[in-house]
């Protein structure tokens, strides 16, 4: 069928780098066995520097980014998925290297879709989207400590970049887990925001850029970094003998100055998070715990839903760290 739909592409000519909102036919697809009617996407941090330039992640242009969406299924040549399910798609390359939810349709490889579990709706899994997605594979990896590794109970746990997208919904999930949360952050007017959602405490994130000391005192049982750089270094110098650092995010540096001493001194464990690169199976794990441990109607104080249009405006906001909470993509808006 020639379907015609709005979607935001991308282009690279030289030196130069467009985005445009514009109405395309199912022909600009090239691979994909299921086109979904998208009915949410979210803006997350990998977003907003595609969106910028392209970021090196994508590789052939014209390109419709957007690393993930909800939506229902129209058309489908996989026996696994038929007309009117509900899915969702999170990382799994795709708005990179495969076009992304930035569009009203969408079509992809059946093999990256999940099915949207039951009790929650499609607006719900876009307002955690791959964000939130992250935030609890982070919380889980910290749960290990007392699950995996069968070791003692966590009490307290850092979570920083805590106003974004990953780290409120992980304020949230782990004082969901029962944990002594404390929020770092760098906006200090969203105090009342993190503590909604459940944070005991609220400290500032300019007083741990810094460098780090070697060993630092031992505060907390588990980390969630989302900001990297000497945050991360200070966050691993202050961790407690056999807490584990879920380090998934590099919003304030890429680079990491520390040395051994938390490793082989206090066995500190330094979790790297990636969401794309996981299995099937996980992924619908991940999904399957989110109504135990997200409070919907909380998240929803802190979005903000805007079109294709407004998300070409606002995108930079977030490369500034401007944003809190998140931001949902309704294409039909
Ligand atoms: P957001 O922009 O929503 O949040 C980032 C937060 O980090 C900001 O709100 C801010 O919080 C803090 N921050 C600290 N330093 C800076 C800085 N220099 N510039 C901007 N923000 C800064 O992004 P997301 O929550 O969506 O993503 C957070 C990080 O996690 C990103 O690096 C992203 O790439 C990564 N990520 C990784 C994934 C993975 O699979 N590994 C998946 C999803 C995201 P505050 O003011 O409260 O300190």
């Amino acid at each position: 069928m020639n379907n015609k739909f709005k979607a935001i592409v991308l282009n690279q000519s030289g030196d130069k780098f467009s985005r445009e909102i514009k109405t395309l036919d199912d022909s600009f697809f090239k691979t994909g066995d299921v086109l979904v009617k998208v009915d949410y996407s979210g803006l997350n941090y990998k977003d907003a520097l595609i969106l910028k330039n392209g970021a090196r992640l994508v590789k052939e242009y014209p390109h419709i980014p957007g690393v993930d969406f909800s939506g229902k299924v129209i058309e489908s040549n996989n026996k696994d998925f038929k007309i009117n399910d509900e899915v969702i798609l999170t990382g799994a390359r795709v708005g990179e290297i495969y076009p992304g939810g930035y569009s009203q349709l969408v079509k992809v490889k059946s093999e990256l879709l999940v099915k949207k579990p039951e009790k929650i709706t499609n607006k719900n899994a876009m307002i955690l989207g791959t964000a939130g997605f992250t935030s609890l594979m982070c919380a889980f990896a910290i749960k290990a400590r007392e699950e995996l590794l069968l070791g003692e109970k966590i009490k307290d746990v850092l979570v920083t970049g805590a106003t974004g997208g990953v780290g409120s919904i992980a304020v949230m999930v782990l004082s969901k887990f029962g944990y002594n949360v404390t929020a770092m952050t760098g906006k200090k007017d969203k105090s009342d925001f993190l503590k909604k959602l459940g944070a005991k405490n609220i400290i500032e994130r300019k007083d741990y850029e810094g460098d780090s000391k070697l060993l630092g005192k031992g505060l907390w049982d588990g980390v969630v970094d989302t900001v990297g750089g000497n945050v991360l270094a200070n966050a691993i110098s202050q961790t407690r003998s056999n807490g584990i650092v879920a380090a998934c995010g590099n919003a304030g540096d890429i680079k990491l100055n520390t040395s051994v001493m938390p490793f082989i001194i206090r066995g500190v464990k330094l979790w790297g998070i990636d969401s794309v690169a996981i299995s099937k199976k996980r992924r619908e794990f991940i999904w399957s715990q989110v109504m135990d441990y997200v409070d919907f109607k909380l998240l929803e104080q802190n979005i903000r839903t805007v079109n294709l249009e407004e998300l070409l405006k606002i995108f930079p906001e977030m490369l500034n760290g401007k944003i809190s909470g998140r931001v949902l993509v309704d294409p039909n808006k």
